[in-house]
């Protein structure tokens, strides 16, 4: 956080609860958004400053005594990073038992890294693909990013992700996930998609992939040296007869504002892939109709499909982000109110699958 400037406009105090935040919330920011996508003449309310940065009620005011009490104290890394543990475990760092539930086995192994929910559905957790270019404050995978092997969802074998597909007929679609799996070279990406397009696999009509980058890293698919890779990937997995889709995170509207970020739009959209977003309702980010209503407007403009609107889980920072049900129900609803009926229809709240 030093080496952020614009950070010195906040107090000292404040610069300091976001330290002590971010020694048990993972914490990751990147100059794109830095200085594309957050109004800094609007901090710390900005909604991009607090999808991002950590705040103070983030922790409960037990949890944040703490660990201000031993940064103040110049405790030993030792020291906090025992009491950082003690805080992690009732943050819930896998909601709905996830550690456990949906693994499948293949020749009476579990495969880690991998989720089996429903039939059609397997999720794949790249191990390369296991952080992402920015952190959001929110995220409900943020187990994933604190470095602690125990926490960490990831498998690293693509040979077993194909010998279980390859298994199992009733599979059709795949959900390659993260973290971030973009944040991948594309040449890693390569060995888990290039093998689905052979006709072993015709019974995969389906792969998805669950991204940020569009919103956090658009030079993705523009200027980084491998997007023309990337989507020449993408093309290959179209003409092989897959039906390809990004699940893009969008929070707020100010994401889809830039020009880079119209370009990566179009780019995906160019070598035919689709473009479904999603994103949680969040206190202090989205929770009014106007944002999400403007959003949804700018997202079809774009040609992108809103598809899945969340509420927060269970886990992590859900104190400071959670919204009412009731509340949110209004949300949702007030703002397709306020959208062309017959564009489009967003998903409501109940109808979610896996992400
Ligand atoms: S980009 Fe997605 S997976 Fe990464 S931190 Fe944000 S919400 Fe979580």
């Amino acid at each position: 956080m030093d080496q952020i400037p614009q950070l010195q406009q906040l107090s000292e105090q404040q610069r300091f609860e976001m330290r002590v935040v971010a020694t048990v919330l993972p914490f990751r920011v990147n100059h794109y958004v830095i200085n594309e996508l957050i109004n800094w003449g609007d901090v710390p309310s900005d909604p991009m400053f607090q999808l991002c940065f950590p705040q103070k009620n983030m922790l409960s005011p037990e949890h944040f005594n703490c660990i201000a009490k031993l940064l103040h104290d110049d405790a030993s890394q030792d020291q906090v990073n025992i009491a950082v543990d003690d805080i992690r475990q009732p943050l819930n760092p896998h909601p709905a038992n996830q550690l456990e539930k949906n693994i499948p086995q293949f020749d009476g192994e579990r495969l880690e890294g991998i989720q089996h929910k429903c039939r059609e559905t397997v999720l794949f957790f790249p191990v390369q693909g296991q952080t992402c270019h920015s952190f959001c404050s929110f995220c409900f995978r943020w187990a994933q990013f604190v470095g602690d092997k125990e926490l960490k969802i990831a498998a690293n074998d693509a040979q077993t992700l194909h010998s279980y597909l390859r298994e199992h007929i009733d599979v059709t679609d795949v959900l390659i996930t993260g973290g971030d799996p973009l944040i991948m070279k594309a040449k890693n990406l390569r060995k888990y998609i290039e093998p689905l397009l052979q006709k072993d696999f015709a019974h995969i009509t389906t792969i998805r992939m669950g991204t940020k980058a569009l919103s956090f890293w658009p030079q993705r698919f523009v200027t980084d040296d491998d997007a023309e890779d990337l989507l020449l990937l993408l093309r290959q997995a179209i003409d092989a007869g897959k039906h390809v889709a990004l699940m893009a995170h969008y929070n707020h509207w100010r994401e889809l504002d830039t020009d880079i970020a119209e370009l990566a739009i179009s780019c995906v959209r160019e070598v035919g892939v689709e473009i479904r977003s999603q994103g949680p309702l969040l206190a202090h980010i989205n929770n009014s109709a106007d944002v999400w209503a403007r959003m949804w407007q700018r997202q079809v403009e774009l040609g992108i499909m809103p598809y899945d609107m969340f509420v927060e889980r269970d886990t992590g920072a859900k104190r400071y982000f959670e919204v009412p049900l009731e509340r949110a129900w209004e949300i949702y609803h007030d703002a397709i109110q306020q959208i062309r009926f017959g564009v489009y229809r967003a998903r409501p709240l109940y109808e979610r699958g896996p992400r």
